[in-house]
């Protein structure tokens, strides 16, 4: 089929589906679920576009990937063209084709979507990005920028960190990454789950970015190890992306139970220390089998997911307001229902109940109502007398959200920070302490990866203009 159909025969393609492991089968492992399209069917599926003037969808993607080019040139079969595009508007396009939440970004603009379903920009990058890792010898080489002789310190390994670090890379600038764990990627490796995202794929996206002379130093607290104006003092300009990981607490009786886990802690000792999988790992796990989770989030659904493929009998994602209001995205929510996940909608936490050893043995609940909207535009749970029971658990894991980590910022006290404890910054990301700017979730709270994408871009831009080059 060649590239020139009219704009009649590419309406008359339906949207490609993504092939899936079957939920009986991937709910007992941690293979990834989402198979990936073949070229057959990402090529007809690229056809689909029709090439707005306008590209709406260019403005839904944080990051600003030039969609409608790179669709085109796989629509065409050239898929080094497209992967140059790709790569060169987006660090990280493997990691964003698995994990960003499209259906709120890049598709609900696009036009297709209007009078029935958006283009698969979310597959088709994955795709390209899948098909340029095989193929590294095909994709032209970029020279890199003569030295600057600018040395540039970035805060943390994850999203934001590493995409402000290769643009900086890129200017000329000497980079070096200081990351608090003995590994990459942040959320992406400790947090996202396998069956998500391959470990495999945060490495090859790294390793990209080691080729364009980034250093990365694991092992470093800024905070504890060094201070922010110690980094600050022996770098021309620092970028402060370390995220937000310290876990809300539910506050209610019972947390300091054994068998309650903050969702941070469950997922890293899973992710990160090969809990549940590796017999001889250090930092073991209790495998419930009886699992619930609080929360309605991505967070919780990879919670309750890793329950499950850790061997629980029963697991339930236990959330206050109903499905309607679950921030999750729509295909993490349905992935967890078809793999036997319960949902206990419209259901608080009271108490965590546990035995006279310690251990927990239940989750004590009530049931809620929806009022009025709150604050956040959602309608507000009100709680409905006299309903509270038990629900017989093992395992309890929080996965109601997280914050700030005062740790590094308590180190400088000229840092501005707002009322929740994330830096506050202008919009090219810089914060009141000169040539230090800062960006993702330590900015925004828990937000996603592709914001924090964004923000280490616009940064970035702004980090160069400060050292003399082209804002
Ligand atoms: P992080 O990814 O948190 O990286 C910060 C890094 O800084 C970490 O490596 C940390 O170890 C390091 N660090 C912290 N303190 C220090 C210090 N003092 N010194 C040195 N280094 C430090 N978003 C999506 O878009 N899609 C999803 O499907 C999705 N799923 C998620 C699932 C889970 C379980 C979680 C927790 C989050 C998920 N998110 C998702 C949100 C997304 O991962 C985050 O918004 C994103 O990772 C934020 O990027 P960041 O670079 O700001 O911070
Ligand atoms: Fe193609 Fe949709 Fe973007 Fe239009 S809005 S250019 S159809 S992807």
């Amino acid at each position: 089929m060649a590239n020139d159909l009219t704009i009649q025969e590419r309406l008359a393609i339906g949207r490609v589906h993504m092939p899936e492991l079957a939920p009986e089968i991937r709910s007992r492992n941690f293979e990834e679920v989402n198979r990936g399209l073949g070229r057959e069917e990402a090529v007809r599926e690229a056809r689909r576009c029709i090439q707005c003037k306008h590209r709406p969808c260019v403005d839904g993607c944080p990051v600003g990937v030039s969609i409608p080019e790179f669709l085109d040139a796989l629509a065409a079969e050239n898929l080094p063209e497209a992967a140059r595009i790709l790569q060169g508007d987006n660090a990280l396009p493997a990691v964003c084709g698995r994990v960003c939440p499209q259906e709120s970004q890049c598709e609900a603009k696009c036009v297709r979507g209007v009078k029935g379903e958006p283009v698969a920009i979310g597959y088709l990058e994955r795709f390209v990005a899948d098909w340029a890792m095989g193929n590294a010898a095909e994709l032209p080489k970029s020279a890199l920028p003569p030295a600057s002789g600018k040395r540039v310190a970035v805060v943390g390994c994850g999203p934001a960190g590493l995409t402000a670090a290769g643009e900086l890379a890129r200017q000329g600038h000497a980079v070096t990454i200081f990351e608090a764990l003995h590994d990459t990627g942040g959320v992406l490796r400790y947090g996202i789950p396998e069956f998500r995202l391959p470990k495999e794929i945060i490495d090859v996206e790294v390793a990209r970015l080691l080729d364009v002379g980034v250093t990365i130093e694991c092992n470093v607290i800024v905070g504890k190890t060094m201070t922010i104006h110690q980094l600050r003092d022996q770098f021309d300009a620092l970028f402060i992306a370390n995220g937000a990981g310290l876990p809300t607490m539910l506050n209610i009786p019972g947390e300091n139970l054994k068998g309650v886990y903050s969702a941070n802690e469950f997922l890293t000792r899973v992710n990160l220390m090969e809990a549940g999988r590796n017999p001889d790992s250090a930092t073991p796990i209790i495998q419930g089998r009886q699992v619930a989770v609080i929360g309605g989030g991505n967070t919780a659904m990879d919670c309750v997911r890793t329950a499950r493929r850790l061997g629980a009998e029963r697991a339930l994602i236990v959330y206050r307001r109903s499905e309607a209001e679950m921030p999750a995205r729509v295909e993490e929510i349905k992935h967890t229902k078809e793999e036997g996940v319960e949902f206990a909608m419209l259901t608080a936490p009271l108490e965590i109940v546990g035995d006279w050893e310690g251990w927990v043995t239940a989750l004590r609940c009530q049931k809620m109502e929806l009022g009025p909207p709150d604050e956040s535009g959602r309608r507000k749970p009100i709680a409905v007398a006299g309903s509270e029971y038990d629900i017989p658990v093992g395992v309890v894991v929080n996965a109601v959200g997280t914050r700030a980590n005062p740790l590094l910022t308590a180190t400088a006290p000229d840092l501005e920070l707002n009322q929740w404890g994330n830096i506050a910054v202008d919009a090219g990301g810089a914060t009141s302490i000169a040539g230090a700017f800062a960006g993702g979730d330590i900015v925004r709270g828990g937000a996603t990866v592709i914001l924090a994408m964004g923000d280490g871009k616009r940064a970035a831009a702004a980090i160069n203009g400060y050292l003399g080059g082209e804002a």
